[in-house]
């Protein structure tokens, strides 16, 4: 065994290290179909200082080190970019390190998953606010504060999960440990707030997709769950977009307390109903657009209140409601009361074997997204002879279109866009041509939604990289980005490759 090996046996047992070829080839792949390189060791240590001594020897070593929670990121975030290197598996540090009741925070280790922290908090009848993303069924909180992750319920309300940060333990690419916030006071006791004693540094390593540092503890703001809450889904009229637009408008400006509010578009509702997806509308005669809400309130008057105001909002732009059960076609109940926020991304990914969603997720005003969809029809045409090529082979066209979109915090939304199509493998047998032309057109379509000045909040290896290639970054902003890169981590050991760096 090498030397590296032997030394990182040291520091976290012989059980926590691996350089097997199929561990080594398991954590090779997130939920991306990009292949970018195979790690030489898996690591899985257990708390920041066995991560601060890693972090040391590979600085000797030049050893590029990249931190990984659940795997769940869509652009090749938590694998590394080219082979070798060592995976530092966080999942073992799922530890609830304390709960301030009194204070309403939470403090965790960074490898714990929303659905453990949220159940765990649950017991005292509070929650996380926004519950993480999509994915948080199994994605961690680490890997959600390094996406500025949102989009797993709440987001209307709360925004983005780094908004209810409070401080970080932060182990830096050359292993120093630093705590922020009120932490950096060495006297503060507890973690209570976020910022004060000098810049916000907490913000530093907010969206920085594992390129600044590792976060191993990680301090929330929780609350306490409203007792009453109230949800309903709604058919849309026929131009849907421009309804879901208005309704979105609409709740912002009238300053509707909305928990969660979400589009999903008419070719979603007809596919996904057609694979399976939304058993509960398998009865609607007409598949079109379809819009819930879900909201929350502390006594029977006000839920009384916001119900009106918002079905009033809805039912002006000719929304029709779906019944008030599950059943009855009421996605928003299964959302809120079912765990429908984490199940509904899960199952998308899972809908039909061989499916491949090559997406983008990013926020963008409300009032630009029909433009972009529009122009993604467009794009769609111009790749006509790609789509039709994919199409004799697999039997399926790709799908271009919209993923739910998701009021988020301020006049904004969460976009998910892109395209369905087939992984490369097919009956058996492997088609590189198919697997070429995804990348490729995944590129074409990422570059294109740029373009519309949209703003990326999970980067991972192919948007990062893609903002340099495409030169969206100014050079002014680049070069400082590349500056604090180079103070923090002046051998590139974290994340290497991301950003071009
Ligand atoms: C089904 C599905 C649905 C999804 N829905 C959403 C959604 O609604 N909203 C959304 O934001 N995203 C979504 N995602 C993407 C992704 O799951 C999330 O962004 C999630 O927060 C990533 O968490 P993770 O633990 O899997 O992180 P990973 O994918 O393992 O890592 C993500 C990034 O963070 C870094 N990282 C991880 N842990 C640490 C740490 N402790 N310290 C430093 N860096 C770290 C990694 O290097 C990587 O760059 C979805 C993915 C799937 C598969």
């Amino acid at each position: 065994m090498s030397e590296v090996y032997q030394k990182l046996k040291k520091i976290v047992s012989e059980k926590f290290v691996s350089n097997d070829l199929y561990m080594r080839h398991a954590y090779s792949r997130n939920v991306d179909p990009v292949l970018q390189g195979i790690p030489e060791y898996v690591v899985r240590p257990k708390d920041a200082k066995e991560i601060s001594e890693i972090l040391k020897i590979v600085n000797e070593e030049n050893i590029p080190v990249i931190p990984r929670g659940a795997g769940c990121c869509e652009f090749g975030g938590s694998k590394p970019i080219g082979d070798g290197g060592i995976v530092l598996d966080m999942k073992r540090m799922e530890n609830i390190i304390n709960l301030d009741e009194e204070n309403l925070i939470i403090t965790v280790e960074a490898g714990i998953s929303w659905s453990k922290l949220n159940e765990y908090l649950s017991q005292f009848g509070l929650y996380t606010g926004c519950m993480g993303p999509g994915s948080g069924l199994t994605a961690s909180v680490g890997g959600g504060i390094s996406h500025h992750s949102v989009g797993g319920g709440g987001c209307a309300k709360y925004g983005a999960c780094t908004n209810q940060l409070v401080s970080l333990e932060i182990v830096l690419p050359t292993g120093e440990i630093i705590e922020t916030g009120s932490q950096a006071n060495k006297y503060s006791k507890f973690p209570f707030n976020r910022f004060g004693n000098g810049p916000d540094l907490a913000s530093l390593f907010c969206g920085d997709n594992g390129i600044f540092g590792v976060k191993t503890k990680v301090s929330l703001q929780v609350f306490p769950r409203p007792d009453f809450a109230n949800y309903k889904t709604f058919l849309l009229p026929r131009k849907s977009v421009e309804a879901s637009v208005n309704i979105f408008t609409e709740i912002r400006k009238k300053g509707v307390d909305v928990y969660d509010a979400i589009y999903i578009m008419d070719l979603l509702v007809s596919v996904g109903c057609q694979y399976g997806l939304f058993p509960l509308w398998d009865n609607l005669k007409r598949k079109r657009g379809v819009f819930f809400y879900v909201i929350e309130a502390n006594s029977e008057v006000e839920l009384e209140e916001k119900t009106k105001q918002l079905d009033n909002i809805l039912l002006t732009n000719k929304a029709e409601e779906l019944g008030p059960e599950i059943a009855d076609g009421n996605f928003a109940k299964w959302h809120y009361t079912e765990q429908g926020h984490w199940l509904f991304a899960h199952n998308l990914w899972g809908v039909v074997p061989g499916f491949e969603p090559l997406d983008a997720e990013c926020h963008t005003p409300i009032n630009s997204y029909p433009a972009i969809l529009k122009d993604l029809d467009q794009w769609d045409q111009e790749h006509s002879e790609e789509m039709n090529m994919i199409l004799e082979i697999a039997g399926f066209r790709p799908i271009t279109g919209s993923g739910p979109i998701i009021l988020i915090d301020g006049n904004n939304v969460e976009f998910t866009c892109g395209f369905t199509s087939f992984a490369s493998y097919i009956d058996g047998k492997y088609y590189d041509i198919i697997r070429e032309t995804n990348i490729k057109l995944w590129k074409s379509i990422l570059e294109r939604v740029t373009k519309w000045g949209v703003q990326w909040y999970m980067m991972g290896e192919i948007m990062s990289r893609l903002m340099i290639e495409i030169g969206a970054y100014s050079e002014e902003y680049y070069n400082f980005l590349k500056s604090i890169k180079k103070t923090l981590d002046p051998n590139l050991i974290l994340s290497r490759g991301k950003f071009n760096f």
